[in-house]
């Protein structure tokens, strides 16, 4: 089956260039040439990962699709409006779990480690992270939704949220209260205290406003992750995390230490450095 972010690639090029185009010819910002190709050939990469990861996916989703005992009918309107508030709340939760859970955040990260924000980070994505996707999304198929209709409507998430990665959209008026916008989405990407951790949203940005999650952009973004990778590696950018997980559990003496490294937010040594600094000091 043929999904629709594929059929998107040569828009998203197309777009891509045109906004770099701009980039270079009004002198907005030292454009990194070198790191918009490495967001692009990781972004290839990652449509090749992805669809043998999707084989493993498909056969979960189909699986759970013959035992559940719903059948979502698709021949009426309702039934995909609901699908596609159900698959992005399904995207809620794999995002914001991908950013508060480590393990999960090795893989997420390198979305993030961009040092630049435009539409070529959109399909920076992680090769790695259909090991976890699928967990998130099986819940669908024991709705009843079918899995063809699963893969449209979930595509079109992805196809949504190509358009958020930019700074030349400023904010929207009244979609800003109901949708992710280019301006919620940066501040997702922002590293600036108060963007940390907020706006996980894929199409529905209400998600973050029922869930405490959401932040407004008011201060000017700082892009990337709070260690920065410094690298144009594509397979350092897909695996560093790992390795920074190892040197964080050898310096843990217990088992609890240890899980901790694995499983609480990568957030974690900054938040016990931020409870030292409130501590008395005598
Ligand atoms: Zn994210
Ligand atoms: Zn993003």
């Amino acid at each position: 089956m043929i999904k629709p972010q594929t059929i998107a690639i040569p828009i998203f090029a197309l777009l891509i260039a045109i906004e770099a185009y701009y980039v270079i010819k009004e002198n907005r910002e030292n454009f990194d040439r070198k790191d918009t190709w490495t967001n692009i050939l990781i972004g290839f990469v990652s449509v090749g990962f992805g669809a043998i990861f999707a084989y493993f996916t498909s056969q979960a989703y189909l699986w759970a699709n013959s035992v559940t005992p719903i059948q979502m009918p698709m021949n009426v309107w309702w039934s995909w409006v609901l699908l596609m508030f159900i698959d992005d709340f399904a995207y809620y939760w794999f995002h914001r779990c991908s950013h508060e859970i480590r393990f999960l955040w090795n893989f997420h990260v390198v979305h993030h480690s961009s040092n630049q924000y435009n539409l070529s980070v959109a399909v920076r994505q992680s090769w790695f992270s259909g090991f976890s996707h699928w967990i998130f999304y099986v819940p669908v198929a024991f709705l009843g939704f079918p899995f063809w209709a699963f893969v449209t409507m979930h595509g079109l998430n992805l196809i949504y949220q190509f358009w958020i990665h930019t700074k030349f959209i400023g904010k929207l008026g009244w979609l800003e209260y109901v949708f992710n916008t280019p301006s919620h989405h940066r501040v997702h990407h922002g590293v600036n205290a108060q963007y940390l951790d907020k706006n996980y949203a894929g199409i529905f940005i209400i998600w973050d406003r029922l869930f405490g999650t959401f932040e407004e952009e008011k201060e000017e973004v700082k892009y990337g992750i709070t260690t920065p990778i410094n690298s144009y590696n594509p397979l350092w950018i897909n695996t560093h995390a790992w390795f920074e997980m190892y040197d964080k559990m050898s310096q843990k003496k217990t088992i609890l230490g240890k899980l901790r490294c694995i499983f609480a937010s990568p957030n974690m040594d900054f938040e016990e450095k931020s409870n030292l600094k409130l501590k008395p000091e005598n």
